[in-house]
């Protein structure tokens, strides 16, 4: 009866509810369900900066983490082609979103997935590839120039298979073009035309090029900015044009050595390097303030996100993206002893006095 629910907040009323969940408005299957996140005002940080950071819920996705739009665009595309055919096996080189999305999607569409991932990607991640269903294959981590790369190795193999699809989420622009259909608009949209700075570090490029593309096509002064771990290029590269890396980073799915077909062309009108010890600060404060368990990129994300607010200064709209969850790292970033084997110490909680 409506009158015993008097004391339900707002939200919880049917209409809000309804709204919340979309109903009249089904989605078809797991590909439907993939996109149209919500994006969260980070409440703290807005607080601190006096710019409002606002991060692109991506591990919302259906699959958790923003590569589900890349993996279903990259298959929507091979099947519109005719490079996939029913039944056929997808094969890819993955630090494990792009793989998982892709088997998510293998799964509801009637494919196979054969996911090449280098064995120094969390145990989480590899094992949720076992438990969905693709076929694995973890391999020693090395170099791009080497020919056993996982990226290479994967590229053969799917030369090897009969009618299989490479996904290729590096070099193939179907990647950055879901972005730009859909990551950007969405945004473009949530901040009713109104951004000031889109941040975001890269692994493929997908999402920070086909955001960055879609928002200076909208407004040629909103400013990209490449956030980027130690241990990639592309600090360098876009400060000073040199591909050159030092250091390293217990960051997963970001940074590159090299410049992707995703990559290349897109604008960036600034970089900014974190370290590991700022991104592992940013995430626990993320979940302590904010009730979000996030993953590391996050932690390079909206940190990066908070130098630039620095550097524009207060009164400005931030976007960057929360690309997947903690849950996939919790026996590494949330766990004290792999911290100090890697010579890290994990952050304690403080009680804020202020904010
Ligand atoms: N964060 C995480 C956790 C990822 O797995 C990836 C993809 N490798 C990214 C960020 C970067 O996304 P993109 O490939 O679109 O550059």
């Amino acid at each position: 009866m409506a009158e015993s629910l008097g004391a339900v907040p707002t939200i919880l009323r049917k209409r809000s509810l309804d709204q919340a969940i979309g109903m009249g408005n089904i989605t078809e299957g797991f590909s439907g369900a993939v996109g149209r996140t919500p994006l969260i005002r980070l409440r703290t940080l807005s607080a601190l900066t006096g710019c409002e950071i606002l991060g692109k819920a991506e591990f919302m996705n259906p699959g958790g983490s923003v590569k589900d739009r890349a993996a279903l665009g990259i298959l929507q595309e091979a099947e519109a082609s005719g490079q996939l055919r029913p039944g056929g096996t997808v094969v890819e080189g993955t630090a494990g979103n792009t793989g998982i999305g892709l088997t998510h999607l293998c799964n509801a569409l009637g494919y196979r997935a054969l996911i090449v991932i280098p064995e120094t990607q969390s145990a989480e991640k590899i094992g949720l590839l076992l438990s969905l269903g693709a076929e694995v294959r973890t391999v020693p981590a090395v170099p791009y120039s080497n020919p056993d790369n996982y990226v290479k190795l994967s590229g053969r193999l799917a030369q090897e298979i009969p009618g299989a699809l490479w996904a290729n989420q590096f070099d193939n622009l179907a990647n950055r073009r879901a972005h730009y259909a859909s990551t950007g608009p969405e945004i473009w949209e949530q901040c009713e035309g109104r951004v000031d700075a889109w941040v975001a570090a890269t692994g493929t490029g997908g999402t920070y090029a086909g955001v960055a593309l879609f928002l200076k096509e909208r407004d040629p002064a909103i400013r990209c900015v490449l956030a980027d771990p130690h241990g990639s290029a592309l600090y360098h590269w876009a400060t000073s044009g040199d591909l050159r890396s030092e250091g390293q980073s217990i960051t997963e799915g970001i940074g590159n050595s090299r410049i992707t077909a995703n990559l290349r062309g897109a604008p960036v009108d600034d970089a900014v390097r974190i370290d590991d010890a700022e991104a592992l600060r940013t995430i626990h404060a993320l979940l302590w303030e904010e009730g979000l368990f996030m993953g590391g990129s996050v932690g390079i994300n909206v940190a990066a996100a908070v130098e630039t607010a620095r550097r524009l200064g207060p009164g400005h709209r931030i976007v960057t993206v929360l690309c997947d969850s903690g849950d996939r790292y919790r026996s590494r970033l949330y766990d004290a002893d792999w911290l100090r084997s890697k010579g890290l110490s994990q952050p304690q909680r403080t009680v804020r006095d202020s904010v």
